[in-house]
């Protein structure tokens, strides 16, 4: 059990009255968390505290470079009270990202500990609506006042929470999708499987182009042969062959180990799906497309939990996949998944934590 202080708002701020128009990530509860590190302390002085701005050295080391790691959960609300979905794999995954970017170590009963008490205050900021939640994203940065590059010896870890939209306002939407061939996101070798913000900032210049292309997201392709698929936006993809085999390109270090993925592998397995994890060639994907072996594609994230995919563009071709409406085993696995996540389905796997 670890000691943490926990100093209320004298004020709550009004909470919103219309759930229909809650966006993503542009609200925020009336406290945050905060916990601080020095090499020789370890952490210390886990607090909760009324949401506001930083104070840092504009010297510090995450403005110039970009140490920085974050990650995405989200708490539902059910008929009984609150869950969390695999909320610890978020940790252990921070944890990874937290290694490989040089930064510390954090226990992880320190953050479960340290969300339940943020989460004691402001759980009631969890939306009602179906398809709603609300937004978990602990961050850590690193807060040495000084130029130098090196692995700092300060950090602040943080806790935001964020009362978010339905993702499908109207039903799950299929969107048409652009294959980049020139910009990549992640190299092998690199902080693919990092979720770090510095992946997030090289793939912005290319999702722009998408968008202005017509193309809701980008699929990018490995960085080295650029002929591999590897990602969605910031989703992981998958793909339906002949209505009974889920195919989703292998870890390899440049693709981010998605909790929803494995959890709709598991799942797939679970309904008695073939399962198959292996590097998947674009030019494949479009002839199974175009032959229509292919039936369904989607992207898997915390966000949206699966998006659709109807059309694929690579260079000057564009292939359809399915009839255009979302598929079946798509939409099997997201109520699926979902019914776990409210609540309504049982929860075979322990991936919940109720509260
Ligand atoms: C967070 C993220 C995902 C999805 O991970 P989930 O744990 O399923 O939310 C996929 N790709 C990238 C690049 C990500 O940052």
């Amino acid at each position: 059990m670890y000691e943490i202080k926990i100093t209320e708002v004298a004020q709550r701020k009004e909470k919103p009255s219309d759930e229909s128009k809650l966006g993503f990530g542009k609200l925020f509860s009336d406290h945050m968390l905060l916990i601080n590190y020095h090499k020789d302390r370890g952490w210390f002085d886990p607090r909760v505290v009324p949401y506001g701005n930083l104070s840092l050295d504009p010297a510090c080391s995450v403005l110039h470079y970009g140490q920085e790691i974050f990650e995405g959960a989200k708490c539902y609300r059910t008929d009984k009270g609150f869950n969390l979905f695999r909320i610890r794999d978020n940790f252990e995954r921070m944890n990874r990202s937290a290694a490989r970017m040089g930064m510390a170590q954090i226990p992880v009963e320190l953050c479960l500990e340290s969300l339940m008490a943020l989460l004691s205050v402001d759980k009631e900021w969890t939306p009602h609506r179906t398809g709603t939640s609300l937004y978990i994203r602990p961050t850590m940065i690193a807060t040495d006042a000084a130029l130098g590059v090196s692995a700092a010896e300060n950090y602040l870890f943080y806790i935001l929470l964020s009362p978010s939209g339905a993702y499908y306002a109207g039903g799950l939407a299929p969107v048409a999708i652009y294959v980049e061939d020139s910009l990549v996101r992640a190299v092998r070798g690199g902080v693919g499987f990092a979720k770090t913000g510095g992946n997030y900032a090289a793939s912005i210049l290319a999702g722009a182009k998408a968008k202005h292309e017509g193309y809701a997201q980008v699929l990018w392709l490995d960085g080295v042969e650029q002929r591999y698929i590897e990602e969605v936006g910031s989703m992981n993809m998958m793909f339906v062959y002949e209505d009974r085999k889920i195919v989703t390109p292998m870890l390899n270090g440049s693709i981010l180990p998605g909790i929803t993925r494995d959890s709709v592998l598991t799942l797939a397995g679970h309904m008695g799906y073939e399962v198959e994890e292996k590097r998947i060639a674009i030019e494949d994907v479009m002839a199974d497309a175009a032959s229509g072996k292919l039936t369904e594609a989607f992207g898997t994230g915390t966000a949206a939990v699966v998006s659709p995919v109807n059309k694929i563009a690579y260079k000057d071709q564009a292939v359809h996949v399915g009839d255009g409406s979302i598929g079946r085993i798509t939409q099997q696995l997201y109520d699926t998944l979902t019914g776990i996540q409210y609540g309504k389905l049982d929860d075979p796997f322990g991936w919940i934590t109720s509260f």
